[in-house]
């Protein structure tokens, strides 16, 4: 009998998979294509990063399994880069794990807290990770909708009480994919007095706090008094340092949250490569000269875009962080139209708000991971549809 578990028919339909097919189909026909669909950034690692990896594979010491909750000498790393960071002081053999990429870690999470029919809030639209790992946890997601005039952020003030009560985790997520909406120390104190009031696990997801412009630096929710009792935060390399291929993140917070993760990484997987996390460690301690190098090269691909689309009549904000641009459609079609007639008409691979929950709806998502030239062909293109 080769019929799917029943946890897998649960799983919502993967849109971004559809979108692919698309893509590939009208690129078949010839058609050249601008890739902005998918936030993978096109620019490589920088060297220092990728020789600290080649000298640490010399190393036969790597070559063993590595220690599912990491090395030792990561997790001080990360500790300290949080506390030059952040100014957050953490204990890193208890308060801080490395990860397979950050996805990983989101993605076990729920089966270290969340038991069958217990509820995850998750903001909508949203990282798509979190709704689909809680119903392979046997929980239930229900969406926190994002809009805009609430800056994007969850309404907390509006939520249900007797749903905060069943709830077992929130999910928070700023500098925002795919929105690009940020969160000041004010509304993460909100949540953190939120959650301690209705004894709910804060999951929050910092990604994109290093990839931000004009000066602005995004801050952590671990840098709110509470936080650590009820929070977990989720952090990556692999936007800051161009290294998604390399999965390479780590977690920080609260011990008991910490370990419960830890306890499922030792069953199912065997921890990071150790010269990655070598790598990694060079990452976070040398200069930070390449992070400031690429978010002015965002910046400017960002006026390009922003500017463009602005000047076909479209809804968008300028992006203070992230490399996404989130785009109100055109009233009258849907996100999943708009994009496919983007995709069909002008070459430009976006991605439908839809795709990101429901709330995510008369949006489309762009990112910036093409050059600046590139970029200014897909709004002439988009100009000459006549949107
Ligand atoms: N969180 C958000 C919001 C993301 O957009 C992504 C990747 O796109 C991730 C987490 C996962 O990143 P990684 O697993 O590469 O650390």
């Amino acid at each position: 009998n080769i019929e799917r578990a029943e946890r897998l028919q649960k799983l919502p339909p993967y849109l971004f998979q559809e979108l692919d097919r698309l893509r590939d189909q009208v690129r078949a026909r010839g058609v050249d294509i601008i890739d902005l669909g998918v936030g993978d950034p096109d620019q490589p690692t920088p060297p220092h990063i990728i020789e600290a990896l080649n000298a640490a594979a010399q190393d036969p010491r790597t070559h063993k399994y590595p220690a599912y909750s990491g090395l030792s000498r990561f997790r001080e790393v990360a500790a300290d880069w949080y506390k030059r960071r952040f100014d957050v002081d953490l204990i890193p053999n208890q308060e801080v794990i490395t990860l397979i990429g950050s996805k990983e870690g989101l993605a076990h999470f729920p089966l270290a807290f969340v038991n069958p029919g217990d509820v995850v809030l998750t903001p909508s639209p949203a990282y798509p990770v979190y709704k689909g790992s809680t119903i392979l946890a046997g929980g239930v997601p229900v969406e926190m909708p994002l809009r805009k005039e609430n800056g994007f952020l969850p309404d907390l003030a509006a939520m249900d009480p007797a749903l905060l009560q069943k709830a077992k985790v929130m999910v928070i997520n700023y500098p925002n994919n795919p929105t690009a909406a940020c969160a000041d120390l004010e509304f993460y104190e909100r949540v953190a007095a939120l959650a301690k009031k209705h004894e709910i696990i804060v999951v929050s997801d910092a990604a994109y706090t290093e990839m931000a412009y004009d000066g602005y630096r995004p801050p952590s929710f671990m840098q709110v008094a509470g936080a650590r009792e009820v929070g977990i935060e989720f952090h990556s390399l692999s936007k800051t340092y161009n290294m998604t291929g390399w999965r390479i993140g780590f977690a920080v917070g609260n011990a008991q949250l910490v370990a419960g993760l830890g306890q499922v990484k030792s069953q199912i997987d065997s921890g990071a490569f150790d010269a990655v996390q070598l790598a990694g460690i060079t990452a976070l301690t040398a200069s930070q000269d390449c992070v400031a190098q690429m978010n002015k090269l965002y910046a400017g691909r960002r006026e390009v875009l922003v500017k463009g689309l602005q000047g076909l009549g479209l809804e968008v904000e300028r992006p203070k962080a992230t490399f996404y641009v989130w785009c109100g459609v055109p009233a009258g079609q849907t996100s999943t139209d708009f994009c496919r007639k983007l995709l069909e008409e002008a070459g430009v691979v976006s991605t439908p708000g839809v795709g990101f929950g429901s709330a995510g709806e008369g949006y489309v998502r762009f990112a910036l991971t093409v050059d600046e030239a590139r970029l200014q062909e897909a709004v002439d293109r988009l100009a000459g549809l006549g949107l």
